[in-house]
């Protein structure tokens, strides 16, 4: 991971007996409006034994669509948590707008809105109700809050539904109910967890084109987690956790870039072998996983028929792409976004990796 080419974009990371991250300055320019809004720093989590999180640090700036892409038991949740938070951390600390999550918890909620995974709208109550609700929780009242409500329903697109019981939404309208929930009090920062989980496709977009919208127009910082690499790629910038480790931060197009080149997938009935003899015949690093040889290599479309004609009738099929998120993910770790054995990996996840190679 360390004899990687410098690339803008991409923030290194420099790891000291695997669990402190400090950084190198990042190559990306820092937001005009100067200091980051989250700033996580070496934070580390333990459920008894078990280590969820292991010395996470990274930043956040103002008016940025942020994501924590991971697998399933990464730590995305348990940083979420710390964030929002419901849970103090083993060590390290969470800064939001300048205040500690775990000595001004208080304050800190003050300047971020929620939105969890699991549904917290009243399906009984009017999408108006349910806000008029949670603006009561935040201290507001009266005509400040029915104009708030007002606002936030136009900026959510459901406006002219507000008198309707919420039981009459579909999914990605209740959603953007629980969006508006989040918003009502004017957050700088909004955390979501798996916001898009049970969307219809049409919904998850609509539901991305929103946070953007936010982020441009009202320029709050938005943290999502997601297991989606589709997702991950419409983000400005990512932390990419695997196993409680951040292995990787930077904007999606400078992480994929960094690979360089393309990806060459090979079968053939012995790939350890092919992949030893393609190593010393071309000097190339090529490993095997999942029964396939993976090479990555500049101009990849020159080296293919090379292979092929070097090893006459040892390869039964190959491919070759530009580098995605999922590369980036092997790249860094040695193996793949969904393992076989991962713990409850959804099946669309492993189908979308999949069908990126084929
Ligand atoms: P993710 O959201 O990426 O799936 P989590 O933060 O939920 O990851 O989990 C990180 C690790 O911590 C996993 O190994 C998980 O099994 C473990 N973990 C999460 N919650 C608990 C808990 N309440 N008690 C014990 N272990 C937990």
């Amino acid at each position: 991971m360390d004899d990687n080419p410098v690339v803008p974009g991409v923030e290194y990371l420099v790891t000291s007996n695997s669990t402190a991250i400090d950084f190198a300055p990042s190559a990306q320019p820092a937001h005009p409006t100067g200091q980051p809004i989250i700033v996580v720093r070496d934070l580390v989590h333990r459920y008894q034994d078990r280590t969820a999180l292991n010395g996470v640090s990274f930043e956040v700036r103002p008016a940025e669509l942020f994501g924590l892409l991971g697998p399933n038991g990464s730590g995305k949740t348990t940083l979420f948590r710390i964030l929002s938070t419901l849970m103090v951390p083993t060590s390290g600390s969470a800064m939001i707008a300048g205040l500690d999550a775990v000595r001004q918890p208080g304050a800190l909620r003050r300047h971020i809105g929620v939105v969890f995974q699991a549904q917290s709208v009243d399906l009984k109550l009017t999408a108006y109700e349910n806000l008029w609700h949670q603006g009561h929780l935040y201290g507001l009242r009266g005509f400040e809050l029915k104009q708030r409500i007002t606002e936030i329903l136009t900026r959510v697109g459901l406006l002219d539904r507000c008198a309707d019981l919420v039981e009459t939404f579909s999914g990605g309208m209740q959603r953007r109910i629980e969006l508006a929930k989040g918003l009502l009090h004017h957050p700088e920062v909004l955390l979501l967890d798996e916001p898009t989980t049970g969307l219809d496709p049409g919904a998850r977009r609509d539901l991305w084109q929103y946070l953007q919208i936010l982020r441009d127009q009202e320029r709050v910082s938005v943290i999502v987690t997601t297991h989606l690499m589709e997702e991950a790629e419409r983000c400005d910038r990512l932390a990419i956790l695997n196993e409680g480790n951040l292995v990787a931060l930077g904007t999606p197009e400078a992480l994929t870039r960094e690979i360089g080149g393309d990806v060459i997938l090979l079968e053939a009935r012995d790939p350890q072998t092919l992949a030893d003899r393609i190593r010393n015949k071309f000097q190339v690093e090529a490993t095997v996983m999942d029964n396939q040889v993976r090479i990555e290599i500049e101009n990849g479309h020159r080296f293919v028929p090379d292979v092929v004609e070097a090893f006459p009738g040892e390869i039964q099929s190959l491919s070759v792409s530009k580098p995605t998120l999922e590369d980036v993910f092997i790249h860094r770790t040695g193996h793949r976004f969904w393992s076989e054995d991962a713990e409850a990996a959804p099946e669309a996840g492993k189908k979308k990796v999949k069908k990126k190679r084929s």
